[in-house]
């Protein structure tokens, strides 16, 4: 047996219950075949696959908090610590009813080669909560957050973890976290990313990861001699990601006709209008319906009652831009039937890797999410930057260097892709550009 097959073997059965980190160890451990075959023996005898898999540290906490009608209401926290080699940990906090350790797990370790392949020097972690935003009021939510900084805070800081946003954490919840985190450790300093702009939060940042996302395939497009401009495209999601990845491809000249949340989704052939989405979903905090009410040439369809979702629609683009597995295989064959050329991951590991396959199999262009929102953390560490030099860039200044961040991403990932002979194959590129910097750091600080 190969020593990758040796060590996936190991995972799976160490990690038994946690699906989607062995979905996501299989998927990189694939890709990075060649680059292992080529090192065996040095990565073997350094246990390198071994202790990349091993998160450096993992933590699993009670948070108590009280509810708007007295009640005490428990939930469990995570932080999981997974690779410092190349920086401080970094990595999002989830707050989602799904999350549990396998789902923090496998977005720390995919977060590792995503840190890397930005080439700033962050390290990866994640952390999160099966608390559930929705349906709370401003003040349950500051309760939680209170409860859960006042764990999380005895095992970060500026230069040793710091969290940002993800699903379920936005401005709002970062601002909670961040007071309690002062209040407690009495320090002023970068340990959250994408704080609000009063208080160290950087410009572009909310932008950052559909900004940044659009850049990366658009130039993987260019690179491919196709044009963005004059494109359908579908995106999933109504999200941070989602939203301004449609405002963006607007702004590129394309025609974004779908979005979508977690009860439905909308059709708009006039093409979505983000002033509106951004209206219901930012502001009200409300669902698509609202959307629909509010717009004549919006069909909603509600996903429990047809059992459809927006991949059903002809398009040339799709942008996955909301959760883990939420584009699978007969979403694939149907949007390959429909001519789809290039499908580019807003969200993390949102198409399971039977789809990715199918996609790649026929000529579709794949782009990772490892690569193609790295946009997010790499603002972040921009931010991390400025809190650093206490000092604030222009959007203008930060968006220029988030360009520049995804263009070499992308060149970076089909370079190595070359290099071990797999043209095109964007996924292996970008997991052996992230793997080989992390792992040449490691090997260079010893057995740690
Ligand atoms: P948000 O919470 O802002 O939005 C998530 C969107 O996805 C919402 O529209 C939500 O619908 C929908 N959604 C969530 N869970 C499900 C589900 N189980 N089924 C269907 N729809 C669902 O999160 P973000 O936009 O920040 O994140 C989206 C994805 O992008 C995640 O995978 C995240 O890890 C990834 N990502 C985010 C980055 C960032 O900077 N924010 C950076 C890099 C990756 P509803 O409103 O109904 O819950």
């Amino acid at each position: 047996m190969s020593y990758v097959d040796e060590v996936l073997e190991l995972v799976k059965k160490k990690n038994a219950s946690e699906p989607e980190f062995i979905q996501a160890v299989t998927e990189v451990f694939e890709s990075l075949k060649p680059v292992i075959e080529a090192n065996e023996e040095k990565y073997k005898r350094e246990a390198i696959l071994e202790r990349i898999t091993e998160p450096e540290r993992q933590f699993k906490f009670r948070v108590p908090w009280v509810d708007d009608k007295g009640q005490v209401r428990v939930n469990t926290g995570y932080r999981v610590q997974f690779n410092s080699a190349i920086g401080p940990f970094k990595g999002g906090i989830r707050l989602h009813p799904s999350v549990n350790i396998g789902i923090i797990k496998f977005l720390g370790f995919e977060q590792i080669f995503k840190n890397s392949l930005t080439s700033l020097p962050i390290g990866g972690g994640k952390g999160g909560s099966d608390f559930d935003p929705k349906g709370k009021s401003d003040r349950e939510i500051m309760a939680f957050c209170q409860s859960f900084m006042t764990e999380l805070c005895k095992y970060i800081g500026a230069d040793t973890d710091v969290p940002a946003g993800d699903i379920g954490t936005g401005a709002r919840e970062i601002g909670f976290m961040f007071g309690q985190y002062k209040r407690i450790r009495g320090l002023y300093e970068g340990v959250l990313t994408g704080k609000g702009l009063s208080y160290g939060g950087s410009l572009a940042r909310t932008e950052a990861t559909g900004y940044g996302l659009l850049y990366f395939t658009n130039e993987m497009l260019k690179s491919n001699g196709i044009e963005l401009a004059g494109k359908t495209v579908a995106v999933s999601g109504a999200g941070n990601v989602a939203i301004y990845a449609i405002q963006k491809a607007q702004q590129l000249g394309a025609k974004v006709v779908t979005c979508s949340d977690s009860t439905g989704w909308i059709y708009d052939p006039e093409g979505i209008d983000v002033a509106l989405l951004r209206e219901v979903k930012e502001v009200k905090r409300a669902r698509l319906t609202e959307y629909a009410a509010a717009r004549k040439s919006a069909q909603y369809h509600d996903k429990a009652s047809e059992g459809t979702n927006q991949w059903t629609i002809k398009v040339d683009i799709a942008l996955p831009c909301a959760t883990q597995n939420e584009l699978n295989i007969d979403d694939a064959k149907t949007l390959v039937a429909n001519g789809v050329i290039a499908v580019a991951e807003g969200a993390n590991m949102p198409t399971t890797i039977e789809a990715t396959k199918y996609f790649q199999a026929n000529g579709v262009l794949f782009a990772p999410g490892k690569a193609s929102n790295a946009g997010g953390v790499a603002t972040s560490a921009l931010e991390m930057s400025q809190n650093s030099e206490r000092l604030s860039w222009s959007f203008e200044e930060v968006d220029a260097k988030l360009q520049t961040i995804m263009v070499n991403i992308f060149h970076n990932a089909d370079k190595a892709a070359k290099k071990y002979g797999m043209e095109g194959n964007y996924v292996a590129g970008a997991n052996i550009a992230g793997f080989e910097k992390v792992v040449d750091a490691m090997l260079a600080q010893g057995v740690c």
